[in-house]
């Protein structure tokens, strides 16, 4: 099996073992770790801090989906107006 598609069997594996921590809610496992390795050694305001970091990733990613829609749909119409 290529290494690609054995890499990304492990990552889902991997992936699907993961669950939501209960206090930042970022995915890690359980199993394995006993605390979040991203907010388990953090206090409130270092938490504040992290989850404010996520909303704006996550304000990006989604500004980012917008404008590839948009620039899609753009590029659709034009195809569809030049191909009549
Ligand atoms: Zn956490």
């Amino acid at each position: 099996m290529p290494l690609y598609i054995e890499d990304r069997l492990r990552w889902i594996r991997e992936m699907r073992q993961k669950s939501p921590c209960k206090r930042c809610g970022l995915l890690y496992n359980h199993h394995v770790k006993a605390k979040c390795p991203d907010c388990g050694t953090l206090d409130s305001h270092e938490l504040r801090e992290l989850l404010a970091q996520k909303e704006v990733i996550v304000a990006d990613l989604r500004r980012m989906g917008f404008i590839f829609a948009a620039l899609a749909l753009a590029a659709m119409l034009l195809f569809w107006l030049f191909a009549i």
